[in-house]
């Protein structure tokens, strides 16, 4: 089958999204004021898209099981009979969990073997979800902050010395500095998680009654760790009053500002949370997470620290690669998608002669008439379609128009 078809996101309604973004892009009304968190464009049984098949309705995930074919061969070969990648909008108003996510080797042992002992794959305390890896690219939307892998040995030493409440750790931290230990990072981060609560309350309660007298008055900035503490001590008090150990990352990991249009990369084992701001997010089709704090979900120590690299990171932030005009690509080493970004000025057209995958795109600014064969539909900002393998395309605005494209490279 080579054909496209128009299709419908699936909105996920977590607590940590805005209000504004998707139901505008959606154009859904929000009466009662619900979060509105992401717009899942795949065929992930949470949350699969409709597809508008002769009119009617239909899942991505169900007309795929019907037409393996419109996946192709190379994806069927590599991949099996299932879509590889996830794309997403994402409108982050308040703090997503500090998160790491499996290899495919470790997620496929990991899987296996809770499924050997019985935990029901929706149990609070099950790891793995599925059997996959969930490499994840995202491009910014709007101003975009967020925390991604750790920073060098010697900015964490500056940081916690920056702090006057940490001056315990950072004695502890200096420690580890001198000794002859392999890896520093593991010894002090595993610390921090295996702390014990009281001792965190200890170190953190005297910093958020600090924080929250300048927060108030608005006297933190975005680029300094301490706002988002502030912010993480309104937002992710823990049950009973206790305070959450995932503040300590927010200091010890790279704190990221993206610009519109302006990406990041997260391979398996990089620590990242996303703090605030609109992406466009295109990952593994997989549902793994660890977590390690500001969050009610399960954390379990022992598996974060097991798929957590403990490197420093100099955040890649990428730009996108033109490789052709106003088409970008934002190159990733993983095998399972791989984004695009098409900008189209007025009366501008983009030819898809024979889309080698299956393709999935999305209207993030102008409006496209999409024409494929005698098939032709015209979709507004917020408007996406599904181009099975092997289906041909053009793209035409009469306003100009920015489209991304997810696609398996
Ligand atoms: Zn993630």
């Amino acid at each position: 089958m080579k054909k496209i078809f128009p299709i419908k996101g699936a909105i996920q309604n977590y607590a940590w999204g805005g209000k504004e973004f998707i139901p505008d892009l959606m154009r859904l009304r929000n009466a009662d004021s619900q979060p509105f968190a992401e717009v899942w464009l795949g065929a992930h049984q949470r949350g699969p898209a409709q597809l508008i098949v002769d009119g009617e309705e239909m899942s991505l995930k169900d007309f795929l099981e019907k037409n393996p074919e419109a996946l192709g061969e190379k994806v069927i070969n590599k991949f099996g009979k299932r879509l590889p990648y996830l794309f997403k909008v994402l409108d982050v108003n308040k703090m997503l969990s500090i998160q790491t996510h499996p290899t495919k080797e470790a997620a496929e042992i990991g899987y296996y073997a809770e499924e050997k002992t019985g935990i029901p794959i929706t149990a609070f305390n099950r790891n793995y979800k599925d059997d996959n890896h969930k490499p994840e690219v995202m491009v910014a939307m709007t101003e975009f902050w967020l925390l991604h892998g750790f920073k060098s040995l010697e900015a964490i030493e500056e940081v916690l010395k920056s702090v006057p409440e940490f001056k315990m750790l950072l004695e502890y931290y200096q420690r580890i500095l001198h000794k002859e230990v392999d890896n520093k990072l593991f010894h002090f981060y595993k610390n921090l998680m295996e702390m014990s609560q009281k001792t965190v309350d200890e170190i953190l309660q005297p910093l958020a009654e600090r924080l929250s007298l300048d927060f108030v008055v608005k006297k933190l900035p975005k680029n300094s760790p301490d706002y988002w503490a502030a912010l993480a001590f309104r937002d992710n008090m823990l049950e009973g009053g206790h305070f959450d150990r995932g503040v300590f990352s927010i200091y010890i990991f790279n704190l990221v500002c993206l610009q519109e249009g302006e990406g990041i990369f997260q391979d398996a084992g990089i620590p990242h949370a996303y703090l605030e701001g609109v992406n466009m997010e295109l990952m593994a089709n997989s549902d793994n997470v660890f977590r390690g704090g500001l969050t009610v979900k399960h954390v379990d120590v022992n598996e974060l620290l097991e798929h957590m690299t403990f490197e420093a990171v100099v955040p890649n932030v990428l730009t996108g690669t033109e490789i052709d005009r106003g088409v970008k690509v934002y190159q990733t080493p993983a095998p399972d998608f791989e984004l695009t970004r098409i900008f189209l000025k007025e009366f501008e057209k983009y030819f898809c002669e024979k889309a080698m995958t299956p393709e999935t795109l999305i209207v993030m600014k102008g409006e496209v008439i999409v024409k494929s064969g005698k098939e032709e539909f015209r979709l507004e900002r917020g408007g996406a379609f599904f181009a099975t393998s092997g289906s041909e395309y053009t793209l035409a605005s009469y306003r100009g128009a920015e489209v991304f494209k997810a696609a398996v490279p």
